[in-house]
């Protein structure tokens, strides 16, 4: 059993594509543990996203994740983290694999629906992250 931490992205949210993202994972037999829909402040997406600082996307990666809100999960069952980035599909839609939920609802490779853990200590990492920015959201 392991977890990961998942996020609903603005673009997929706006649209109305959180009831079939969610269906996709539960469909694949992964759990969603803990929920809650929230709108990142600018200072929350950029400490998720700190190990990008330095990238050219950095800026435009933190206007479009504070643009709307998001919903973030925390996903259980076994081998959660790698079952749901096969879930997932590759970061830039255009390469995904057919029937991944980026494949299938993604724009372009930001805009690109989801977001989930990539590794055991990337996990326990945002998860934790998560859990002390927003006080109640099981
Ligand atoms: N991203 C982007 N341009 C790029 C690469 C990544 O805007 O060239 C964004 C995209 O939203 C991606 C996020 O930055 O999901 C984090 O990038 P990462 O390489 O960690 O991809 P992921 O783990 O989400 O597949
Ligand atoms: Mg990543």
């Amino acid at each position: 059993m392991q977890r990961t931490l998942g996020i609903i992205k603005p673009d997929a949210v706006a649209g109305n594509l959180v009831g079939k993202i969610l269906a996709h994972i539960e469909v694949a037999g992964l759990s969603v543990e803990a929920l809650r829909m929230v709108q990142l402040t600018e200072e929350q997406a950029r400490g998720f996203y700190q190990v990008h600082q330095h990238r050219p996307f950095f800026k435009s990666l933190l206007a479009f994740m504070t643009s709307g809100p998001c919903v973030v999960m925390v996903l259980k069952g076994d081998d959660a983290i790698e079952r749901y980035r096969a879930l997932m599909g590759a970061t830039d839609p255009a390469k995904a694999a057919t029937n991944t939920i980026r494949a299938l609802h993604a724009t372009d490779v930001e805009k690109n629906a989801v977001h989930g853990s990539d590794g055991p200590d990337t996990a326990a990492q945002e998860i934790a992250f998560f859990r002390a920015a927003l006080s109640r959201w099981a």
